[in-house]
């Protein structure tokens, strides 16, 4: 339906600075781009009140039973009827979290984050995640970099009050919700708030969060050796109607090694195909 392609390449000479803040549709906005960058640093969030649970998080054998398609309805009441409590919990690698599934509750707050021991390019406080995402980006760094390729961690976790400001940022940028929403998720509806959801660059800096990313070898390679590491990419090319969101080759989300190996053998490209979920192209 949109063509955000259009609409950003045409602007000129700007388009190039401008798309280097746009293509962060994850929730994005402007990480790393330092572009009015809503800078409320987390606090650190409060230990738990609930417990990490010890995973209801073997998911990698079967889907939910389909849920009746609603389209165009955005009740999410009715998600919350369906049996499929492993992919609505946040605490569980197996949550899937779209313009249509909110976090429940939507200022979740994971119960333990953790800077992951990696090259990165912002504050510790923006690279947080949980400890067994991070355990997986660390293992998965270095044996890139036993590969020769060079990644940085560039935006991890995110608070719902750091996803509220940063929507509502690119609300004023462009003046209007429906083109914020094509690179911006509302708060409560972004999957860096899990902790399980990171952005990466390459180790020279270059096509941070940009288009170009796509073709450089940090792209290659991650996309290539991730679900042995239990990621996936969780914004792929082509899956728009999907996801929600335009291609972003540098938006990781983790799920499990089972998971992610599962969907690498089926060829299976999103997280709402290989559960049986309902497509989420707008709220
Ligand atoms: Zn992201």
């Amino acid at each position: 339906m949109r063509t955000p392609g259009q609409r950003r390449l045409g602007a000129g000479p700007v388009a190039a600075a401008v798309l280097a803040v746009l293509l962060t549709g994850c929730g994005g906005g402007p990480d790393g781009s330092g572009a009015g960058a809503p800078a409320s640093t987390a606090e650190l969030p409060a230990p738990a009140q609930r417990s990490p649970a010890a995973a209801p998080a073997k998911e990698g054998t079967q889907a939910a039973a389909p849920a009746p398609a609603k389209a165009g309805s955005d009740n999410a009441a009715s998600d919350k009827a369906m049996p499929d409590k492993a992919h609505s919990d946040p605490a569980s690698p197996g949550v899937v979290v779209n313009k249509r599934r909110p976090l429940s509750p939507q200022d979740f707050v994971p119960p333990k984050l953790v800077v992951p021991r990696v090259e990165r390019t912002v504050a510790a406080e923006r690279v947080r995640l949980r400890p067994d995402a991070a355990a997986a980006v660390e293992k998965m760094f270095a044996a890139a970099a036993a590969d020769g390729v060079g990644l940085t961690l560039v935006s991890g976790y995110r608070s719902f009050e750091e996803q509220a400001a940063t929507y509502n940022h690119w609300v004023g940028q462009y003046g209007d919700e429906a083109q914020a929403d094509e690179v911006s998720a509302r708060a409560g509806h972004s999957e860096h708030q899990t902790g399980l959801a990171f952005d990466i660059g390459q180790a020279d800096g270059t096509c941070t969060l940009v288009l170009c990313f796509r073709d450089t070898e940090a792209a290659r390679w991650t996309a290539q050796h991730a679900a042995r590491y239990g990621f996936i990419l969780r914004y792929p090319q082509g899956h728009h109607e999907v996801t929600g969101f335009s291609a972003e080759s540098w938006h990781f989300r983790y799920v499990g090694p089972e998971i992610a190996g599962a969907m690498k053998a089926a060829g299976t490209a999103t997280l709402e195909e290989h559960f049986g979920l309902p497509p989420a192209p707008g709220y």
